[in-house]
């Protein structure tokens, strides 16, 4: 990602810190430690006041932020938390927000502890949604990289689509999924595949077990890929072999929600009103209570974040979010149907970005 990017985000938080008038804001979420300065490591935190933007972090990552965040200070911090004393000393901040979504009850008890044997006064503010509500909306730029992890997860499920067979494990099934995605250049599996075949299809977080795959029952396959930070999500209902008519009705009614909902899903609309064209089409057929989840989410950084796409989410949905919509029918049992796309507004309409083939009947 270009640099040019990261003053603008910042410039946005800092507005945020502005608002809530605090004298500095302590991000310690590693997506949005990323987001707001491009430093990729698994530890460090942010510290940013008006004036002043620094990465706090131990010997191990502190050549790469220097590297990774040309424009912030770099501090290196030990295992002993003074640093944060000497900090608000140096920098004379007294109301500091801190991520309440994120921050453990440990850490801020030794950063307390820390400024009052150092004889320092600070308020520490629990706040959220720093970044989280900024980081709905994506940019160009973030959006051609969500686009890129997409393109890699929808290849690497095409490829083993095709190769799946009767009697393969959905284990087996799972790492012929992650090795694809490794093959074309993503950095990992965005999250833990699940394929869930016959009656482990009716749990919608299904692990992969040792289950084998039986000629006629439907296989979920709920999965995605994380290129330069960015996730995709995938689900496809398949089945190897005749689908009988149960599933043929079942799947039809999950595909003609989720396609009303990708076709009437405006901009302006709330995450609840998207969530109700389809689950009114559901509990129209008589599934209301088999469709027991949220239709979507948003995704990016990481793979569930704003907005929010479900009977309670009052956030609106606007252009530059994507979000994924994703209805499903479990039935316990006998099994379940899920399809998931990831759409963007644009236009005040959905523009579908996931491209792998769904099942026909
Ligand atoms: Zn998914
Ligand atoms: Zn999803």
């Amino acid at each position: 990602m270009s640099n040019f990017l990261f003053p603008s985000r910042l410039k946005k938080l800092r507005s945020k810190i502005g608002n809530q008038e605090l004298d500095a804001i302590f991000i310690s979420n590693a997506e949005n430690r990323r987001y707001f300065s491009g430093f990729t490591s698994s530890a460090g935190y942010l510290l940013v006041t008006p004036d002043q933007a620094i990465i706090c972090t131990d010997f191990r990552y502190t050549e790469q932020a220097a590297q990774q965040a040309p424009d912030w200070r770099v501090e290196r911090i030990g295992g002993k938390p003074d640093w944060i004393a000497n900090l608000v000393k140096e920098l004379e901040i007294h109301k500091i927000g801190f991520e309440a979504d994120d921050m453990t009850v440990n850490t801020l008890e030794r950063f307390k502890k820390s400024l009052k044997e150092n004889n320092v006064y600070a308020e520490l503010h629990p706040t959220s949604d720093y970044g989280v509500d900024l980081r709905a909306y994506k940019d160009n730029n973030e959006l051609e990289l969500l686009e890129n992890a997409i393109d890699i997860g929808d290849q690497a499920f095409e490829e083993t689509a095709s190769q799946l067979k009767v009697g393969m494990t959905e284990k087996e099934a799972a790492w012929i999924f992650e090795q694809a995605v490794r093959v074309r250049g993503a950095e990992s599996i965005s999250f833990d595949t699940i394929v869930a075949v016959g009656p482990n299809a009716a749990r919608p977080h299904h692990e992969p077990s040792d289950s084998k795959i039986v000629e006629g029952q439907t296989i979920i396959f709920d999965c995605g890929a994380r290129f330069k930070g960015y996730c995709s999500d995938l689900t496809r209902t398949l089945v190897l072999g005749e689908a009988d008519d149960e599933i043929k009705r079942i799947y039809d009614i999950v595909l003609t929600a989720q396609l009303a909902a990708i076709e009437l899903v405006t901009s302006g609309m709330t995450g609840e009103d998207c969530d109700a064209i389809a689950r009114n089409i559901i509990s129209e057929a008589g599934h209301g209570n088999d469709f027991g989840h949220s239709l979507g989410h948003g995704l990016g950084l990481e793979v569930h974040e704003q907005p929010g796409v479900g009977p309670n989410s009052k956030g609106k949905l606007e252009n530059g979010m994507p979000f994924t919509i994703e209805p499903g029918i479990y039935i316990p049992g006998w099994g379940g149907v899920r399809i998931e796309d990831v759409v963007v507004l644009e236009n005040d309409k959905a523009r579908v970005l996931s491209h792998a083939r769904k099942m026909k009947f």
